[in-house]
């Protein structure tokens, strides 16, 4: 997989860097968001580096993307959420602040999380 030696998230993939990992196979790795936005936030990013969506190649999207619905339905049931965000940064003033690509799935629970 091509990666770049600075990206955290390279690292974390590696090893390098411990994370609460939630799913991996060949392509993907999905993993606890550090600062949990909810109870089960999680990040799904492909292994091979893309720095934001227009860096990346129709295969690694299409092997990201098509991953989200069971991500989604294994928090689901694991948190019993009643609903969740799944959202995506690009460029700094669009929010994002790693730069390797990541889709946040962020499960809502209604008025406990304030959007009830
Ligand atoms: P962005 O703001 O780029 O869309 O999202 C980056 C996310 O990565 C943030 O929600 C941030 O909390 C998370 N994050 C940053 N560094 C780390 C880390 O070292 N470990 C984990 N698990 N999450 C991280
Ligand atoms: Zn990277």
């Amino acid at each position: 997989m091509s990666q770049t030696n600075d990206c955290i998230f390279c690292k974390i993939i590696n090893g390098d860097i411990p994370s609460a990992k939630v799913y991996e196979d060949d392509q993907v790795y999905a993993f606890l968001d550090i600062s949990q936005v909810t109870k089960g936030h999680t990040l799904v990013i492909p292994k091979q580096h893309a720095k934001d969506i227009y860096d990346t190649p129709e295969d690694v999207a299409k092997n990201l993307f098509s991953r989200v619905p069971k991500l989604a339905n294994a928090i689901k049931e694991a948190y019993q959420p009643v609903g969740i965000n799944i959202l995506n940064n690009n460029g700094e003033q669009a929010g994002q602040s790693v730069f390797h690509l990541h889709i946040h799935l962020i499960p809502r629970y209604g008025e406990e999380d304030g959007f009830g």
